[in-house]
């Protein structure tokens, strides 16, 4: 992945308000310069079809064989459809299903023997993905690849013994709030979710 490329996606990025650039306070406590806001994907189609675009280049550059697009609800449902549909190949996703990651009874097209890739929003640990794969594993249906929009772990991370495909691998810095470059700074401190963007 060169710079530009990552500043192209960066670029589609915050045009959706998807990444945002500030001083936010994280679940965790700790303060960040970046954060990812991605329901503002979904809320964005048109951003979100030239994101899947970028996407979809990078799976077709890997020439892989694969029946279907795969992605765990809800948020990357939209992602891993536009996906399948400019790929020319089936969808379906898998949800929670009480504390566990399943495919409800419905689909009929998952047989035994075929293979899928898996497409997800933005990976932080991987837990949703092994959970795809696990629901995939079980089907007797082979992983042929890992996709992901973005990376926090700015591609560190293999899944299964599998390398994850990104579009942007990204490492986002998280300070402690008494070590923080952005408050020493007087940068205003937003909590994402509480308050608007600023
Ligand atoms: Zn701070």
């Amino acid at each position: 992945m060169t710079q530009a490329n990552n500043n192209a996606i960066l670029s589609l990025f915050k045009e959706a308000d998807a990444l945002l650039q500030g001083h936010f306070k994280l679940t965790s406590g700790k303060h960040s310069e970046w954060y990812f806001e991605k329901i503002r994907l979904i809320e964005n189609p048109a951003a979100l079809d030239r994101i899947v675009d970028l996407l979809v280049d990078r799976i077709r550059s890997e020439k892989k064989a694969y029946d279907y697009v795969i992605s765990p609800a809800y948020g990357a449902i939209t992602i891993g459809f536009l996906t399948a549909l400019k790929l020319s190949k089936r969808f379906a996703f898998t949800q929670w299903v009480e504390k566990k990651m399943a495919f409800r009874p419905g689909w009929s097209g998952l047989e035994p023997g075929m293979t899928a890739i898996v497409v997800e929003d933005i990976l932080t640990t991987g837990g949703s993905i092994q959970e795809v794969i696990a629901c995939l594993k079980e089907k007797g249906i082979a992983v042929a690849g890992i996709y992901v929009l973005v990376d926090r772990t700015g591609g560190a991370v293999t899944i299964d013994g599998q390398p994850v495909g990104s579009l942007l691998a990204l490492k986002v810095a998280a300070f402690d709030p008494e070590d923080c470059p952005l408050c020493r700074a007087g940068v205003p401190l937003v909590k994402p979710g509480a308050s608007d963007k600023k």
